[in-house]
């Protein structure tokens, strides 16, 4: 699950997998999925069945399953436990292993990101049906992790005061509170100057947002000898000085070098041996040099075409190359959206 598309695809794909099986005899009355965790009920004789039903489907999709111990089942954060009258009684599951460490109070995270665990919590501890002791025994593990790292008790009343009047307020109206449109911006956090920042931002009606981009490997990590652009190879452009056309082409060698090449054919007027020298002797325009520069650095030659195609697809200049890019598709177009 380590690439961001991937709940989305094992949605798609488990959704069709679910059609596909509903109607046949073996599969569970009650389904509920979440990704790729599913609470099912099934009737303890059919299970060797259901499961057969389940891994036959797919070749590479094997089901396995976790019983029910003394009417209990741990299911995503929740435990759910049968009641004697068939309804069932959740309270919040956490791993064995959980150590209950988040953010603590004194790091250099911006506010929102450290209470972000305890809103979560607060959320599920509102919203989860749980009797009075589990309800209990949760908020006293809250201010529990709290204090473990380091925050006080106002911190955490605070946010479990805000989830329980939300919860109370949803239970009093339907109505929604109308979302204000809201123009986000993200920035870099630094503790100084961030808040000052944040209020003039506010002013113009824009909410902004933090990344930690000050992180210790940032800091420490930048070591790289920066190497200039005429020594790097991938897309480039070399303008003309007299009207407003360009060339774009590619190389896989450094810049200088192809450069070079084009200037040598431009000084001798060898027009077949580069699409720029035929400009400067059909049109009598002189070259710019000096604002000749890399596009895009690539390096990995396989994308070079692709890279090449979508400059030029997409330039606002009208171009000097002769030849068609080596990829023609409309969908480069999209990359200017
Ligand atoms: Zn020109």
């Amino acid at each position: 699950m380590g690439n961001k598309l991937s709940p989305l695809l094992a949605d798609l794909f488990m959704s069709d997998f679910e059609v596909a099986l509903s109607t046949e005899k073996y599969f569970p009355r009650v389904w509920k999925r979440y990704v790729d965790d599913i609470f099912a009920v099934v009737k303890e004789r059919y299970l060797i069945q259901t499961l057969e039903l389940l891994s036959s489907r797919h070749r590479t999709i094997k089901f396995t399953v976790e019983k029910e111990t003394d009417g209990s089942l741990p299911f995503l954060d929740l435990t759910m436990k049968r009641n004697g009258d068939n309804t069932l009684k959740f309270s919040i599951y956490r791993k064995p292993t959980a150590t209950d460490r988040y953010i603590t109070s004194d790091s250099n995270h911006y506010g929102a990101q450290k209470q972000a665990a305890f809103h979560s919590m607060a959320h599920r501890l509102y919203n989860i049906p749980m009797d009075r002791k589990d309800f209990e025994t949760e908020r006293n593990r809250i201010h529990k992790a709290a204090e473990l790292n380091g925050y006080d008790k106002d911190f955490v009343n605070k946010i479990l005061r805000k989830h329980q009047r939300k919860k109370h307020r949803l239970n009093c109206t339907t109505l929604k509170p109308e979302k204000e449109e809201q123009h986000r911006i993200s920035l870099p956090f630094y503790p100084k100057i961030t808040n000052p920042v944040q209020s003039v931002l506010q002013k113009h009606d824009f909410y902004a947002v933090y990344k930690s981009e000050n992180t210790l490997k940032d800091l420490l990590c930048n070591s790289k000898d920066k190497v200039p652009p005429d020594e790097k190879s991938g897309v480039y452009q070399i303008p003309c000085k007299n009207c407003s056309a360009v060339y774009i082409g590619q190389t896989r060698r450094k810049l200088k070098v192809r450069l070079r090449e084009h200037k040598n054919a431009v000084d001798n007027d060898r027009a077949n041996e580069s699409s720029v020298a035929a400009h400067t002797i059909s049109q009598n325009h002189a070259i710019d040099w000096e604002n000749a520069k890399l596009l895009k650095n690539v390096r990995k030659t396989s994308n070079l075409n692709a890279w090449e195609s979508m400059y030029i697809t997409t330039a606002d200049n009208p171009l000097m190359n002769e030849d068609d890019p080596p990829i023609l598709s409309s969908l480069f177009h999209l990359t200017k959206l």
